[in-house]
């Protein structure tokens, strides 16, 4: 499948598949709101959460966003790469995809089939993960196409996806970096070029969407386990007994591993339909604080 057939999908308002570097996304033009709503919907997600609206590179940000000189220097060091941007809109990307806000999330993915669509559509994608709402992101194909691959157009392989957890987002409202949500990229990266962060993960004014519980499994999650309970399958990192419903995170504590495998693991885990699923603890070092930022949502708790 090629990437011109993709962009004439998106062009025609159809839903595209599409892998990324951290997660499948479900692909939209973000300049057709009719195209946005039907992702909305396909995704049954919530109108109040914006999108993060995809690019090819920094040129065709600068287009989409007024990214200031903190963003264009975070743009510069990162992308293409797992760093969202919050900034004020220019252009580009409907009202409805920005849920109505004056500013918008913008990203330059650097998986090559992401970059090939993002040439030939020639514009913003809007690109939220290719999961129904509230579940966890596909970072596999198969996955991808199993929870929305009905509402598709077309669906595109890239493999198994090489980071496994979504975009950090970061607003560089104001000339001031704050972090609304960790991801693929480590808070110690940005902070190597922006100083200390200022948080806002839990101001929920500046990171609209952030929900209570998502990246949810079927079954309940129970996080800084030790070992399993009868009925429970497992979440390990580090070295654990083997057993039918045991599943390796990392055997040798690798956090970068860990993240690839954290939401495909937790679907196989909900295949088993254990009573729950246990989870060892995580350090909160490097990918530490993204993962387990989606192990307290999976959960059910913010914090
Ligand atoms: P998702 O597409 O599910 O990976 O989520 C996109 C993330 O970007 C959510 O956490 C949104 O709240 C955040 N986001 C998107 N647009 C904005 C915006 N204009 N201001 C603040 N956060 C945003
Ligand atoms: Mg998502």
């Amino acid at each position: 499948m090629s990437a011109e057939a993709a962009a004439a999908a998106l062009r025609a308002g159809g839903l595209v598949i599409l892998p990324t570097e951290t997660v499948y996304g479900l692909a939209a033009d973000a300049a057709n709101a009719s195209a946005v709503a039907r992702l909305y919907e396909a995704k049954g997600r919530p109108r109040f959460n914006p999108l993060i609206a995809h690019v090819a590179d920094l040129d065709a940000a600068r287009a989409v966003a007024e990214l200031g000189s903190l963003g264009e220097r975070l743009a510069a060091r990162f992308w293409p790469g797992p760093l969202t941007l919050v900034a004020p809109h220019r252009a580009g990307v409907s009202a409805l995809a920005r849920a109505g806000l004056e500013t918008v999330a913008v990203r330059a993915p650097a998986h090559r089939i992401a970059q090939a669509v993002l040439r030939a559509f020639g514009g913003p994608l809007v690109a939220p993960s290719a999961n129904r709402s509230g579940r966890p992101s596909p970072t596999t194909y198969a996955d991808a196409v199993e929870e929305t691959g009905a509402s598709a157009a077309l669906a595109l392989d890239g493999g198994p996806c090489a980071i496994g957890l979504e975009s950090t987002v970061v607003s560089v409202l104001d000339g001031v970096a704050r972090l609304l949500r960790p991801g693929g990229l480590s808070r110690a990266e940005i902070e190597a070029v922006t100083g200390p962060l200022a948080d806002a993960a839990t101001d929920a004014k500046r990171s609209p969407g952030r929900l209570a519980l998502h990246y949810a499994p079927d079954a309940p999650v129970r996080l800084n386990a030790r070992a399993p309970r009868p009925g429970e399958a497992f979440l390990a990192y580090g070295p654990a007994p083997a057993g039918e419903r045991v599943f390796q995170l990392s055997e040798g504590r690798d956090l970068r591993e860990a993240a690839a495998r954290l939401f495909a693991l937790l679907r196989a885990a909900d295949r088993t339909r254990p009573t729950a699923i246990a989870v060892s603890p995580i350090p909160m070092e490097g990918l530490g604080e993204a993962i387990n930022d989606r192990l307290r949502r999976a959960a059910g708790f913010v914090g």
